[in-house]
């Protein structure tokens, strides 16, 4: 499927990224310094990090907010992804990763035909999948 990249506007083909390849790999390298700065620097603030690293601290707390750091910041603050509500750990809270355990199999049926909700849930979900293999 041919998208204009997020980033760039370069028209590209990927069946599930939203960003070109070249915008993507940076994209990529900006989330492992992050990370690699967070793991030698555990008591680190956003502002220190996005200071440290260079990257923008909007990206760093989208990387937080994604779940995709093992180590964050001190005062980041954590949200479920789904209701918003404040969580200490994780990405969603208990009665949403409750919910979301019951509905895996319809969300997957469903994904092709509907809209933005059910694919970012579908990230969630597979996001909760890697988790496991780690
Ligand atoms: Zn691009
Ligand atoms: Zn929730």
């Amino acid at each position: 499927m041919l998208r204009n990249c997020e980033e760039c506007n370069r028209v590209f083909s990927h069946p599930t990224r939203s960003l070109c390849n070249e915008c993507y790999e940076e994209a990529q390298k900006s989330f492992k310094t992050v990370k690699d700065y967070l793991r030698e620097n555990p008591g680190a603030s956003v502002a220190q990090v996005s200071k440290e690293t260079e990257v923008p601290i909007e990206l760093i707390q989208e990387y937080i907010q994604e779940g995709r750091l093992d180590v964050i910041p001190r005062d980041a603050i954590l949200k479920c992804a789904i209701c918003g509500s404040a969580i200490n750990v994780g990405r969603i809270c208990a009665k949403c990763r409750g919910d979301l355990r019951s509905t895996i199999s319809t969300e997957k049926a469903r994904t092709r035909d509907t809209g933005d909700r059910a694919r970012s849930r579908m990230y969630i979900l597979d996001s909760i999948r890697d988790d496991k293999k780690d």
